[in-house]
């Protein structure tokens, strides 16, 4: 039977919701939306039969312990493990693969090694950095080939010393599947196989014993569940081997003053008390999972991601964009870049969406050596779930068509990194933007101050580079008769003309004059926090904050 999108989309109250009747969410890599049976599951647990699970003995307790353990029994069916003890609860599937990381290295010896791609999510990099480092281990990582894994080389790592392959299962920048279901049969009996399924979860069916993984982990909220909770697969003697991570209530068998004897999987694994209510609503999103037709759900996926990427593909014909990522073997996410010729970045494409009420996300995603091996700082991320449609596909074609890309930029006066030239904004005043009657008129007039910021490549330098910022911005600064001059060089359409407004209040202007400003009041009268997008406002403040540390450290006046 065909897969009923529309039917489906009902079950998601958000797109009803009379702020979001025309959205189009496009950002499901980062969080699904959640259904109805989910929200109402969370609701259920606290007015009927909240209580903490299995350490008291009255009835509520009883029912919370019964539904964790029932919704154990649902997860191991989930991904096909033999027994509900392999499943352990985290936080989500970083919180899991810190306790494998944890937990797998104090089995290990120095000098043993870890196996990891370059296209992992930071959450299966960092925590495996760690454990490297408390425990000696030697981390490897697959050649690759267009930031694409070559599990093909995986031999050539097999030396004797290695212990642990852990690889995603499919990208969550550029959406490529990794087949590791054959991995397996490379690796040698004492190595272990970790799966980051988090962005295959909601795609497709997953069989951990037919993938032939030691480990498998997810997070809940990527596949409509509650955010909060995540699931830990554990082959049973992989599990069995393993010392606990957290200590607490709950892990223990028995505890003595200097030392205590722990539990069994999965509860040894569990210290303390679980989101018991986030556990509710995972049981709820995996019912609604099972009740769906995966199959033609998926095919439903997969030929609304093919009709995304042809038509990507033709807009990057006819539109200075680039586009990184490819429809075969893709869960639903396509990746754009704007192209050297595009006067625009990324984050300025992904304002212009979300001005039109386009939901999509832009940065590295957690994936910077990724990134890098592309030789991109960051991409705009599109990615589908099962509720968007072709519709949702033609608006966000629709916006990125239409979207003004060749305004002229004024030419850069010429300059060096000692001998910058500063902007001339002496047209322009604080007051233009104050006395503009609502957000959105501020919002575009400093979209069109932006035009008033030259390049300076000059100043582009590491050194100069303001920390903290989503999108590259240098700032430079020197005192001038006892006045502090500034100047400033982005890519970033909206931060150019945020740096216009640091430059308004700060440029040109004594140490004294300065620290008399009240910004946090000129902040509040223009609405910056409450509309920017929080990674916006960071960036403004890390602006403002180092063009400030700037002015303090200078002794000149
Ligand atoms: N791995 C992958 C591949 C992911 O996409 C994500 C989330 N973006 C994570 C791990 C971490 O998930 P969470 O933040 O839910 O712990």
């Amino acid at each position: 039977m065909a897969f009923d999108n529309a039917a489906f989309k009902r079950h998601f109250p958000l797109f009803e919701h009379a702020e979001n009747t025309r959205l189009v969410y496009l950002d499901n890599a980062a969080t699904t939306q959640r259904p109805s049976c989910v929200i109402e599951a969370l609701t259920d647990f606290y007015s009927r039969y909240n209580a903490n699970t299995h350490r008291s003995s009255h009835r509520l307790a009883r029912a919370a312990t019964a539904m964790v353990e029932r919704v154990r029994q649902a997860t191991a069916e989930f991904v096909n493990a033999s027994d509900r003890d392999e499943i352990i609860f985290t936080r989500g599937a970083t919180e899991a693969l810190n306790l494998l990381a944890q937990s797998l290295a104090r089995t290990l010896e120095p000098g043993d090694q870890v196996l990891l791609s370059a296209a992992e999510h930071h959450a299966n990099l960092v925590p495996w950095q760690m454990a490297a480092e408390q425990f000696g281990l030697e981390l490897c990582f697959l050649p690759d080939h267009n930031g694409e894994p070559q599990l093909e080389r995986l031999p050539e790592f097999l030396n004797g010393r290695l212990r642990v392959v852990a690889l995603s299962a499919a990208s969550n920048a550029l959406g490529f599947r990794i087949p590791v279901e054959r991995v397996k049969n490379l690796l040698p009996e004492c190595c272990r196989l970790v799966v980051d399924a988090s962005q295959i979860l909601a795609h497709q069916r997953v069989d951990v014993q037919a993938m032939g993984c030691d480990f498998l982990v997810g997070s809940a909220h990527k596949f409509y569940g509650p955010t909060g909770v995540g699931l830990l697969y554990g082959r049973r003697e992989a599990l069995s081997a393993l010392p606990p991570w957290q200590g607490g209530g709950e892990m223990i068998r028995q505890v003595r003053l200097q030392s205590s004897d722990y539990a069994e999987a999965p509860h040894r694994f569990e210290a303390g008390t679980s989101a018991l209510a986030a556990i509710a609503g995972l049981g709820a999103a995996l019912e609604f999972l099972e009740g769906q037709d995966r199959k033609a759900m998926a095919t439903y996926e997969s030929h609304l991601n093919r009709y995304l990427h042809t038509e990507l593909e033709a807009l990057c014909l006819k539109r200075p964009l680039q586009l990184l990522t490819r429809f075969e073997n893709n869960v639903g996410i396509a990746a754009l870049v704007p192209s050297p010729q595009c006067k625009l970045a990324a984050s300025d494409i992904a304002d212009w969406l979300d001005e039109h009420d386009i939901a999509v996300r832009v940065g590295h995603h957690c994936a910077q050596p990724l990134m890098e091996s592309l030789g991109q700082s960051g991409s705009l991320r599109i990615s589908l779930a099962a509720y968007n449609n072709r519709e949702d596909v033609d608006r966000l074609l629709q916006a990125l068509s239409v979207m003004p890309l060749d305004e002229d930029v004024e030419s850069a006066a010429p300059s060096t990194v000692e001998g910058w030239v500063g902007d001339d904004l002496s047209a322009l005043s604080l007051q233009e933007l104050s006395s503009q009657s609502s957000w959105q008129k501020r919002y575009r007039q400093l979209t069109r101050w932006a035009t008033q910021l030259s390049r300076k490549p000059a100043i582009r330098v590491p050194e100069h580079q303001v920390h903290g910022c989503e999108s590259e911005v240098w700032l430079v600064h020197r005192v001038e008769a006892d006045r502090h001059r500034f100047a400033i060089d982005t890519d970033s359409r909206v931060i150019q003309g945020l740096s216009i407004l640091v430059l308004l209040l700060i440029d040109n202007r004594t140490r004294r004059d300065i620290e008399a400003l009240d910004l946090e009041a000129t902040f509040a009268e223009l609405g910056l926090e409450k509309y920017l997008s929080p990674s916006r406002s960071n960036g403004f403040r890390a602006l403002l904050d180092q063009a400030l540390a700037l002015v303090r450290a200078s002794s000149r006046d």
